[in-house]
């Protein structure tokens, strides 16, 4: 079904009784072209650009739970291309080109709001690598604008100017940055593959792969062995167990990140701000919630649910910068598991298991790069061949020391 006004209009008058279900709920085949483990947004964006792109059909979506349900349901929505260095550089303005174009591309709603991201510097040296990273921006073509304090006292005056703990000194601001409905991404990419034929199959974990002469088979899982040409695992936290389970260890951790939503208020922050003195981030989300985020809980874990003291501290981020925010009650607070590289970026690239293809390591920006990994992931395993924009994620990259260490902080994970 194509979405329109019409639709909506002719649905409206009648009952709205001609909706279809967005996606099948097929049962799985004894075998698959491609079988892609894990229906987050990785997954569905791949198998979307497989049958889009490339013509692949014969596709299946292995997820344990539901659609959705892990990280690209959970996280803060942040969509930016702001990044420094070679690799994400022109991996995430890709990504954010295809965010532009997404809605008609799917032809569903995934409300992309380009609202802007402001990044805070706090003192001299922070506001030079700002500096910096613009230039780096306009360099690739993207939006950066480096503003003064009393720029970004005019944009956020609600921020804490006078008599701060960390007093601002100006920020970068990245116009076409802002947020995305992050479950909506979800279910466009599973409506887009499923019309394609891909056959998306909820409840079914993959338990085990089966491996002959170094060449993979196809996958157990919780509903039988399902044969593949080729396999591709796309299950954010659970990559190393994944991995493990076809003999792979692999340079990641997992851990766990909290998010935080308040009660709804009226429109009070109409960007996203990232806070220069701790990691916390927020925005106000369509229905009037603040939401924001911080750092991980700094401890490795399975868990989506995290604890107090990151509770606390993100929290007290938040009063120093936006003293306002103490009036809001919170409302929920979650976790997601997140797939940490030791570099904090990520890998799209083969295995030493032919056949096999990984897509992983996404740490916390694994969102705004759902377009661009799901369509380099989909090149990937088509052709054999690396996409132009996402050349730089190897997994041999901590053997051979081309690390693309982003936020400077070596192979900490935890930092990242
Ligand atoms: C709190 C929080 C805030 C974040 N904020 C941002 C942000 O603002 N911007 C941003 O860019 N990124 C953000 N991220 C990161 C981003 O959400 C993730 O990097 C990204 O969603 C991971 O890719 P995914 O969507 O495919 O993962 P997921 O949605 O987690 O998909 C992986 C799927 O694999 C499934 N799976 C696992 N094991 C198996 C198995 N054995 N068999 C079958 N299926 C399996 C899981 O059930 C899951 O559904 C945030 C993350 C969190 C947790």
């Amino acid at each position: 079904m194509y979405y329109s006004a019409l639709q909506i209009l002719k649905n409206g008058l009648t009952g709205n009784k001609g909706w279809k279900p967005v996606w099948r709920n097929p049962e799985p085949k004894k075998c698959y072209d491609i079988v892609i483990i894990g229906g987050g947004g990785h997954g569905l964006s791949t198998a979307y650009y497989l049958a889009k792109v490339h013509g692949i059909r014969n596709i299946a979506v292995l997820e344990k739970g539901y659609l959705g349900g892990g990280n690209v349901g959970r996280n803060t929505t942040i969509v930016r291309a702001n990044y420094l260095l070679d690799g994400n550089l022109e991996f995430y303005s890709h990504s954010l080109k295809l965010w532009e174009n997404l809605e008609q591309e799917l032809n569903y709603n995934v409300m992309m709001s380009q609202r802007g991201c402001l990044v805070l510097a706090h003192n001299d040296q922070q506001f030079d690598n700002l500096a910096w990273r613009g230039n780096a921006n306009r360099a690739t073509g993207d939006d950066a604008v480096l503003m003064g304090r009393e720029d970004v006292r005019n944009l956020v005056p609600f921020l804490n100017y006078d008599d701060a703990r960390f007093p601002i000194r100006g920020g970068l601001l990245q116009r076409t940055g802002g947020t995305a409905r992050h479950d909506a991404v979800a279910w466009g990419y599973a409506r887009g593959a499923d019309m394609r034929g891909v056959d998306l199959i909820q409840n079914c974990e993959v338990k085990g792969f089966r491996i002959e002469g170094g060449k993979i088979k196809g996958v157990e899982t919780s509903r039988g062995y399902i044969g593949a040409g080729k396999v591709g695992m796309s299950v954010a936290g659970r990559t190393s167990q994944v991995a493990e389970m076809a003999g792979l260890r692999l340079p990641i951790e997992s851990h766990v990140l909290q998010a935080f939503v308040t009660e709804a208020v009226k429109p009070v922050i109409d960007n996203v701000i990232s806070f220069g003195m701790g990691h916390f981030y927020i925005s106000q989300s369509d229905k009037g919630g603040l939401v924001f985020g911080g750092d991980l809980d700094m401890y490795n874990s399975y868990s989506q649910r995290g604890n107090l003291p990151r509770v606390e501290q993100v929290s007290e981020a938040a009063m120093a910068l936006m003293p306002m925010i103490g009036k809001a009650r919170m409302l929920r607070s979650w976790g997601g598991i997140m797939d940490m590289s030791m570099d904090g970026s990520p890998i799209i690239d083969k295995t030493p298991i032919e056949g096999l293809f990984l897509n992983g390591g996404w740490c916390y920006g694994g969102f705004k790069a759902v377009p661009a990994a799901g369509a380099a992931f989909a090149h990937l395993m088509a052709t054999g061949e690396k996409a132009d924009w996402a050349t730089k994620f190897n997994l041999n990259r901590f053997e051979t020391g081309h690390v693309i260490d982003d936020e400077a902080t070596g192979a900490r994970p935890n930092s990242h």
